[in-house]
């Protein structure tokens, strides 16, 4: 088994909060985040920095496409797996209470979940985490498009597809 970030028990995934080196980049990029989420436009910047800020937890650095994930997204195609993770986040995330909130995502399988572990979108409890979205009601539209968004974005990144974000 896994080590699980899910659950509310403090492990190596939860945000450093007490770490007194990261306080200033943990405020900035919730301040980002929340422009992130809340511009009409997906802010592709934004969600670069809130990548990497999630990547420095060492449980989610861990997490990148393995081979048959890979090849799904290069036989498939960008767009095929971006309606897969609209799909996926619209029943299994953005449920006010999703079911088995904390284990609905497996570990691998398709490269949406792999993202989902890798990019703190697994759950509901992780979102609220790292992305300062509240759990306990429905996810907006425009949440639902800034998860897909994060999702693919993490993607394009392990595939080497990704370009420099524009500040
Ligand atoms: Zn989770």
């Amino acid at each position: 088994m896994q080590p699980s970030a899910h659950t509310a028990n403090t492990s190596d995934a939860e945000m450093p909060t007490n770490a007194d080196s990261t306080t200033t980049d943990t405020a900035s990029a919730s301040a980002s985040n929340t422009a992130a989420v809340n511009s009409a436009a997906v802010n592709t910047a934004a969600i670069d920095q809130r990548i990497a800020t999630i990547r420095r937890q060492p449980f989610r650095a861990k997490f990148h496409l393995r081979v048959p994930e890979s090849e799904f997204v290069a036989l498939r195609g960008a767009d095929v797996v971006a309606r897969h993770a609209r799909d996926l986040i619209g029943r299994r995330l953005a449920p006010a209470h999703p079911a088995n909130d904390g284990r609905q995502t497996p570990w691998g399988g398709h490269p949406v979940f792999r993202a989902q572990h890798a990019t703190a979108t697994c759950c509901r409890s992780c979102l609220a985490r790292n992305h300062d979205i509240p759990k306990g009601r429905e996810l907006t539209a425009r949440e639902q498009d800034y998860v897909v968004a994060v999702i693919c974005r993490w993607i394009d990144t392990e595939i080497g597809a990704a370009r420099p974000s524009r500040t």
